[in-house]
């Protein structure tokens, strides 16, 4: 069986037959740049000591500093930080943002880490990974299981370090240390503009049903985004399950049962299971958890006309093609989740200026954004009457190759 990084390569490949390439260019993009690994030794509030494994890296820079998120998980390892890093590099060259793709990530279950040890592992990572970072080289970012607080952690080491105020060396801060306003609902209010857009060309309808798996950070948003817009959310789910209701979810009451880190089936909604959840009859699934979810094992069984990208790498290569030969639409990750990294970028620009914008200004500099990539990304599916995900491939090659090709 392919690994993740296999499959991203492949997937890449296909857009290979729409865009002319130099040899030398496509071995270039089908290897990660560079990378960093490290055994962070992390004190338990218990005295002991943990050495937990940790990664950075750098796919690309082709089009600018690499760009990418750290994932604080008890999955992570090399392949799957190689696939994340590789697909921020096509996020970025998609969304015409100048930035190539990194990803960071820590092996440990974040879960069982108290808050005072969280901050000893943000720090170490950032101790460990100092040289190989920077506003100019590497610009990390929230990701699965990391968030605001830990990135202000991360920038306060950083600033130990390098003696100075380097805002501009990590994205996703909270707004008191220099962050963006905004930034916390960009993933979903990105992907919310990308499915206004995609009804719209699909003619899909105006009230839709819609499944959301995974209720963190991007997919509480998003389920919160298309309810104020009059959509149902049928089901949603979070790590310990899914829970369905057809007339619709209570989506505010979930939101407060978040908020207390309780997990949605406190809700004492109907409860399901993960694989109930993805083929529900619906018209919209938007996958907000992790990768390898839609996979041959389900997807002839999806009934969704839209399956919306907000998680990274949801959809095997395998299941895509499946769900293709469906008519199901694919909006992917690439473009989809793309609004937190395009945020991002306008919090490294503020910061950089030092000058910032309200929120008004960054949601409508985002949707500015969203629509152009979206647009190109369904011209080029329409001309060469490819997937969407090939499109946004073709889209992203066209500048990687201005990019590479021009030295
Ligand atoms: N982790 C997010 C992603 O996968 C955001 C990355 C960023 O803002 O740099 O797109």
């Amino acid at each position: 069986m392919a690994t993740l990084y296999e499959d991203a390569v492949a997937q890449i490949k296909k857009a290979y037959p729409y865009v002319t390439l130099t040899d030398g260019t496509k071995k270039i993009i089908e290897v990660p740049k560079e990378m960093l690994f490290a055994n962070l030794a992390v004190k338990r509030d218990d005295n002991s000591t943990e050495v937990l494994p940790a990664w950075r890296v750098h796919h690309s820079n082709a089009l600018g500093p690499c760009k990418g998120g750290i994932r604080f998980h008890p999955d992570v390892c090399e392949e799957e930080v190689k696939s994340l890093g590789l697909w921020m590099t096509f996020k970025c060259a998609v969304m015409g943002l100048p930035y190539g793709g990194g990803k960071g990530g820590v092996k440990f279950d974040p879960k069982k880490y108290s808050q005072r040890e969280m901050e000893a592992v943000s720090r170490a990572y950032v101790r460990a990974m100092a040289d190989f970072v920077g506003p100019d080289k590497d610009v990390p970012a929230p990701d699965v299981y990391t968030n605001s607080t830990i990135m202000a952690w991360m920038l306060d080491e950083y600033n130990t370090i390098k003696r100075g105020s380097f805002p501009a060396f990590i994205t996703g801060k909270p707004e008191g240390a220099g962050g963006s306003k905004g930034r916390g609902v960009a993933t979903a209010l990105g992907g919310f503009y990308v499915f206004q857009d995609a009804v719209k060309a699909l003619g899909l309808g105006e009230k839709l049903t819609v499944a959301v798996q995974g209720f963190g950070n991007a997919g509480m948003h998003m389920a919160k985004y298309l309810h104020e817009a009059g959509h149902t959310i049928i089901a949603v789910s979070d790590s310990h399950g899914g829970i369905y209701n057809k007339d619709g979810l209570n989506i505010p009451k979930l939101m407060d049962i978040k908020k207390q880190d309780k997990p949605v089936k406190d809700s004492r909604e109907k409860t399901i299971t993960n694989e109930e959840l993805l083929t529900l009859q619906c018209d919209v699934l938007v996958p907000a958890a992790l990768e390898n979810q839609i996979t041959v094992k389900n997807a002839a069984n999806i009934k969704a006309k839209l399956v919306l990208e907000l998680a990274n790498g949801p959809t095997t290569l395998e299941a895509d093609e499946m769900l293709n030969k469906k008519g199901v639409t694919v909006i992917p990750d690439i473009l989809a989740n793309a609004g937190g990294v395009t945020v991002s970028y306008f919090e490294w620009v503020q910061n950089r200026m030092g000058y910032y914008w309200s929120e008004q200004e960054v949601f409508e500099k985002l949707k500015v954004k969203m629509a152009e990539s979206f647009s190109q990304v369904h011209q080029a599916g329409k001309q060469h009457k490819i997937s969407m995900r090939t499109a946004a491939y073709v889209v992203a090659l066209e500048r990687l190759k201005a990019a590479i090709e021009s030295k």
